[in-house]
């Protein structure tokens, strides 16, 4: 017998976290936060103790399934490095510290930074295991990587082999067959597991209500490239920002700066964090471009761009999502050494996350660059989430008996237990809506 304990992100976008349990033996997939609570919070959430997170619902609430299957857990497997799905490990994962933590190598490097920053400790081990190989966990039940394409490096998608069959847990991936970096998703071992039988099916349904397919990130580049090689008026600074986890978008930002002859440099203490991973992960090497975190090397380099002519300069910096203390959002304000000014060209290559603090934050950093004479670009983006096409793909191509929508609202849910009931799967039975603090028995 297989159970489905759902933790988090079955409520909201956000602090995902599922138990599958199958006998004695209990595997946890992703420890998130909802990072909406942390912008929303007034002051430093990450330095609250984890029951006032739990409090203010920024961590998926675990006490239940702790009590009940706590001693069983044998391994947690966290799918990517997006803080949605790891940001809660240093806070939650001490409860379970004889199971090993998980994770692709990129991912692992990620959730060090972490316990660094968040001046936690880990006593879990951590396992560094790359796309394409398995971990036993035990005699009866191991768990295996399957290359997926997402929104930053070495996402995967997991399965977890029992006696009684596969359980997927997809949550993030979209089809990219053009991802600029790295390989594509896995579609010949996807539907090798269809075709012996997958159990059940955990799919992220954040962008189910998106009809059609998700583009892909080759197809961002080249809007990108589109953009900035074709400028047809007086253009001076260069300003890109977008999520400092998308190491891949970053670095075609670099390509494309150079060749538009341009000299790139990066600010901001996540980009420095994320991108650092990826070249200690022997990833996508960011050694050879300046990435500047510090007040003191910042204002330098400010210094040296007014001297050398800001029209040689490509910055990419974070405040994507127009987040207050940004460094975007600070040179917007003036706060900074270097102002933004007429002629000058910001573009973001992101989308508002669709949440109202989010919203609010960017069009007000919005206005104030538009303000200031900037010729200002916007949504010059693809997204990292399958769309309802993709999802049918991903039903049919792994077969899965039961399946189980996960990462949305209730609207989110149901609209993907109507794209299941639409291939045959019956709502209750085979296609299961589960609410946070739910769980579900399936064979
Ligand atoms: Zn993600």
């Amino acid at each position: 017998m297989i159970e489905v304990w759902a933790i988090g992100g079955y409520t909201d976008i956000g602090k995902n976290m599922t138990a599958v349990r199958y006998n004695n033996e209990v595997v946890i997939f992703d420890i998130g936060v909802f990072v909406d609570k942390l912008i929303s919070y007034e002051g430093d959430a990450w330095s609250l103790h984890p029951n006032k997170l739990l409090h203010i619902g920024a961590l998926p609430d675990d006490t239940a399934m702790r009590k009940e299957w706590g001693k069983y857990v044998k391994a947690i497997v966290c799918t990517h490095a997006h803080l949605d799905h790891l940001g809660g490990i240093t806070k939650i994962a001490h409860h379970y510290n004889t199971a090993p933590i998980i994770g692709t190598p990129y991912t692992i490097e990620v959730l060090r930074n972490q316990e660094r920053d968040q001046r936690g400790h880990l006593d879990n081990k951590l396992v560094k295991m790359s796309p394409g190989n398995t971990f036993k966990i035990s005699s009866d039940i191991s768990v295996e990587f399957i290359y997926a394409t997402h929104s930053t490096l070495q996402t995967i998608i997991a399965a977890l082999h029992t006696p009684e069959g596969t359980v997927l847990y997809a949550n993030d991936w979209k089809f990219d067959d053009n991802p600029t970096y790295g390989q594509k998703t896995d579609y010949a071992r996807l539907k090798k597991l269809g075709s012996t039988g997958v159990t059940a099916l955990i799919s992220d349904s954040t962008r189910i209500d998106h009809f059609g397919r998700t583009f892909s990130e080759g197809l961002q580049a080249e809007m990108l490239k589109d953009l900035l090689l074709n400028l047809k008026h007086e253009h001076k600074l260069i300003v890109l920002t977008t999520f400092a986890s998308h190491c891949v978008r970053i670095s075609n930002m670099i390509k494309i700066a150079k060749k538009m002859g341009r000299i790139p440099i990066i600010f901001g203490r996540s980009m420095k964090n994320y991108l650092d991973a990826s070249t200690r992960a022997k990833l996508i090497s960011f050694k050879d471009v300046p990435i500047l975190s510090f007040g003191d090397e910042i204002e330098a380099a400010f210094k040296m761009i007014e001297k050398q002519g800001r029209e040689k300069f490509v910055l990419i910096m974070t405040g994507n999502q127009g987040e207050t203390d940004a460094m975007l959002t600070r040179m917007a304000r003036n706060e900074l050494g270097l102002k933004l000014e007429k002629n000058d060209v910001v573009v973001f290559c992101s989308e508002a996350i669709p949440v109202p603090v989010c919203q609010a934050n960017r069009q007000t950093v919005e206005k104030m660059i538009r303000d200031a004479g900037v010729h200002l670009f916007v949504d010059i983006h693809v997204s990292g989430h399958a769309s309802r096409e993709d999802q049918l793909d991903l039903l049919r191509m792994v077969k899965a008996k039961h399946y189980i929508p996960t990462h949305g609202t209730l609207p989110k849910l149901a609209s993907a237990v109507e794209l299941a009931t639409g291939e045959g799967y019956k709502l209750g039975e085979t296609v299961h809506l589960l609410q946070d603090g739910q769980r579900v028995k399936i064979e």
